[in-house]
């Protein structure tokens, strides 16, 4: 129960808000000097509430042009890099793309080329940003693929010793009551210290995740998207009509 707070106190401020074309992202603070890594916000889109305003799917029931626009906001604040995205289904799957566009169904991503962004749709579940010598990774994780371990497996299939971590706005502890059975399932697989009663902290699980496979370097930005609903859509806070915010990595 210390730990959470003193985790919780030293992971504060660890990231910065910005915008560019008039979206708001945050990005980890000190940001990565290999590549450049966007946690885009609801702010500064067309999307009509409940989507307010920056929602990047069109699968919630919000308006397809509004969606449109909103991709087209985001790809300008990314200096009009193209992207490459997963169609994703909650498993372990892990795509190795070479060009930007649709890559097939997988929850995450790694490339070794430049010029196109790697990106995954969340709202609650965590994006993890991986980032090496010659890869980098996205990573979306959520229950199902934390407690399948998709971010070890994403740093193994980049095959490479020196990986570091981003763990972006996702639901923390503090807005995550799991079931007795799902929390006591994670507490056999990453230890007892990732829940708390029936609390998962899946940021905790990812980083002993991440320790297995001898990644030490995480920096975890510390934001919920429970607690920051200004800021993020929350599948848990807003039910299911919300929107999804889209996290991306470019080198
Ligand atoms: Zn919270």
């Amino acid at each position: 129960m210390n730990n959470r707070v003193e985790s919780e106190r030293c992971e504060r401020d660890a990231w910065s808000q910005d915008s560019a074309r008039g979206v708001v992202y945050v990005a980890p603070e000190p940001e990565p000097e290999e590549a450049q890594v966007w946690f885009f916000t609801r702010k500064g889109g067309v999307s009509e509430p409940p989507f307010d305003s920056l929602n990047i799917s069109t699968k919630v029931g919000d308006e397809p042009d509004a969606v449109t626009e909103n991709l087209a906001r985001i790809r300008g604040a990314m200096d009009g890099r193209p992207s490459a995205w997963v169609r994703q289904v909650a498993g372990d799957g892990v795509a190795r793309v070479s060009e930007a566009g649709f890559a097939g169904e997988a929850d995450a991503l790694i490339t070794e080329e430049e010029g196109f962004s790697l990106v995954v749709a969340v709202a609650d579940c965590v994006p993890v940003v991986l980032i090496a010598d010659k890869f980098i990774g996205m990573v979306h994780s959520g229950w199902r693929g934390s407690l399948a371990g998709i971010t070890g497996k994403t740093v193994q299939e980049m095959g490479e010793g020196c990986v570091r971590a981003y763990i972006g706005p996702c639901i923390r502890r503090c807005c995550y009551e799991v079931s007795e059975e799902l929390a006591g399932r994670f507490a056999e697989r990453f230890g007892a210290e990732v829940v708390e009663g029936r609390c998962l902290s899946l940021p905790a699980a990812i980083r002993r995740n991440l320790e297995e496979v001898g990644v030490e370097k995480v920096h975890d930005l510390g934001l919920c998207t429970g607690c920051r609903s200004d800021l993020f859509f929350s599948h848990r806070k807003q039910g299911p009509r919300t929107g999804r915010n889209l996290a991306a990595v470019a080198r």
